[in-house]
């Protein structure tokens, strides 16, 4: 089996690689990390890493408290419970996976209850997948509108998880859609809402979503190996 190391320098050619195809600027490499203990996220960092995404709270906890993401960006990337809002807010760099007004609120309160605003991202449902998260295309507007009343949040852009599977003229598609839907709003003047992050593709896609205008990509099993748990 590759090594860590070896899989993030892999990584981050092919990142570079398709960024200077796309002519695009500064690509983050997000690393998701689930599954990956705090010894295996410090492998990634070594490797050059300076991004990790955690898509349950729990073991976000954990890696936290082990140290796991020092001197590293921490995103929140998978389907936040509102139960569960008191744990991340204002302790993440990010939460990209934000789709409703009250886990706008929720999440407002908390930051400002911990002195500070917490930065997110949109989730686009792009598939219209009846058991995804995030918000239907038509529905994104209105909840940037909400965004802009809440002090303790701050909309940095779109993040969205195309239908697993898809045939990759389909994945390209959708990829192209959020890419306008990201002008679309970053064009129009929300307060509170400073759109410049476009967050989407994963280890099978990547370098497709770079080449559609994405500027953040979640990269997890090209790094880590395979999981025991499939990505919802
Ligand atoms: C796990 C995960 C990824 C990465 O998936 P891979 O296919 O392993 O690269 C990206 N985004 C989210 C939200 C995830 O949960």
């Amino acid at each position: 089996m590759e090594s860590i190391g070896e899989n993030v320098k892999r990584v981050l050619e092919r990142v570079d690689a398709a960024a200077l195809r796309a002519g695009a600027g500064k690509i983050t490499l997000v690393a998701a990390s689930k599954q990956n203990d705090a010894a295996r996220v410090r492998e990634a960092f070594d490797a050059g890493v300076r991004a990790f995404g955690e898509n349950r709270v729990q073991e976000l906890e954990d890696k936290l408290a082990a140290g796991a993401y020092e001197g590293a960006k921490l995103h929140f990337i998978g389907h936040l419970q509102r139960n569960k809002v008191k744990n991340v807010a204002g302790r993440v760099d990010l939460i990209e996976s934000v789709d409703s007004p009250e886990l706008m609120e929720l999440i407002g309160r908390r930051a400002l209850e911990r002195g500070t605003v917490q930065e997110v991202l949109l989730e686009v449902n792009i598939g219209r997948e009846e058991a995804k998260s995030g918000v239907l295309p038509e529905g994104l507007d209105e909840l940037a509108g909400r965004a802009a009343e809440i002090p303790g949040i701050r909309v940095r852009g779109l993040m969205a998880i195309p239908p697993a599977g898809a045939p990759r003229r389909e994945t390209l598609g959708y990829f192209r859609q959020m890419y306008n839907l990201f002008v679309d709003i970053r064009d129009k003047k929300y307060d509170n809402v400073d759109v410049c992050i476009l967050s989407m593709g994963m280890s099978a896609d990547f370098e497709d979503a770079i080449a559609c205008g994405a500027n953040t990509v979640r990269v997890g099993s090209a790094i880590f190996g395979r999981r025991a748990y499939p990505v919802k």
